[in-house]
């Protein structure tokens, strides 16, 4: 009897494990678009993805067109993939792409990371181009990689939010803007995306989350992340204030548990905003193992299955 019933939890831990968890040959697909996707969206003819420019235009057909074969619809009802808006006298564009929910279509899940970048830079050894490989084509490409997966796998009971943010660099523009269209009640959650083409300073197959003490979406993801070698951290920088300085801010503000996974060793990347954010520094075995690790940690809320705590901020009157 005894060992029926091992021989039982046993099979059923197998089958548990491979529900939850993505084939090799699953990661080994995903390895390829990473490598298409980051090539493309950090190559010299986007020259560097600013805002205004003919670049970021490039880059942003790009992603509309991976929208595109996925099948993925437009952003509540509008005629494209477009969200345009005008600052700073330019006229700019989100694009977004939305995989709908089954029985949960209006609970949102964004799945974010900004596509601009800084442009044309002051030449250092012939290069001037600020390709921003890690900021954040690496982000875009976990977009682009996580829409594939979902559509393919399916049973998403909410519905997922693709966004590729504009003019992050010049102050979080794309997402506040997002924001202020009144989405954040119907935002269940925000899952954000920054430089994740690098080892983390806990070492590979580790991430860290900004903002991990404001709701429980990091207890979450560690949850599910619990039996795979994958693990995720409180935001150790806590001086570079980080949880401020991406996208998630835009939609945390308004309550939103938002918050951005990252690899990113800022305290020592020397490549940060300079011309030599390149393919060439990044491993794009980090940057898979951390897709992968976002799909299997972020699943039981797609799923509907989990629902993080509000983001709670701190009050503008206390003390520093
Ligand atoms: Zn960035």
């Amino acid at each position: 009897m005894k060992i029926k019933r091992k021989i039982i939890k046993a099979c059923m831990a197998i089958l548990f494990l491979s529900i939850i968890d993505i084939s090799a040959q699953e990661v080994e697909i995903m390895s390829e678009q990473v490598k298409k996707h980051l090539y493309t969206l950090a190559s010299d003819t986007m020259e560097g993805r600013k805002v205004g420019t003919e670049g970021i235009e490039k880059a942003a057909q790009y992603i509309e067109s991976e929208f595109k074969k996925l099948g993925l619809k437009p952003f509540q009802g509008a005629k494209d993939y477009r969200q345009t808006f005008s600052k700073g006298g330019m006229e700019l564009s989100n694009i977004i792409g939305v995989l709908e929910g089954s029985s949960k279509k209006k609970e949102w899940v964004v799945v974010s990371a900004h596509y601009d970048h800084l442009g044309i830079l002051k030449a250092v050894k012939g290069d001037s181009i600020a390709n921003g490989a890690d900021d954040d084509a690496s982000g875009v490409t976990a977009v682009l990689t996580l829409a594939k997966y979902w559509k393919k796998r399916g049973g998403n009971k909410r519905s997922i939010v693709f966004i590729a943010f504009t003019g992050e660099e010049k102050g979080l523009w794309g997402s506040t803007y997002f924001g202020s269209q009144g989405n954040a009640e119907n935002c269940i959650a925000g899952i954000n995306i920054e430089m994740i083409g690098k080892d983390s300073k806990f070492g590979p197959k580790t991430a860290f989350l900004t903002g991990y003490e404001r709701s429980d979406f990091g207890k979450i993801i560690q949850k599910n992340l619990k039996g795979t070698d994958y693990t995720l951290h409180p935001d150790p920088y806590k001086k570079f204030n980080l949880f401020y300085r991406s996208d998630n801010a835009s939609l945390a503000r308004l309550g939103v548990p938002a918050h951005t996974f990252s690899t990113c060793p800022i305290d020592k990347d020397r490549y940060y905003h300079t011309v030599d954010d390149e393919v060439e520094t990044l491993e794009i075995k980090t940057i898979t193992n951390t897709i992968k690790a976002i799909a299997i940690g972020t699943e039981s809320i797609i799923l509907g299955k989990d629902t993080p705590t509000r983001v709670t901020l701190e009050s503008s009157t206390s003390a520093h």
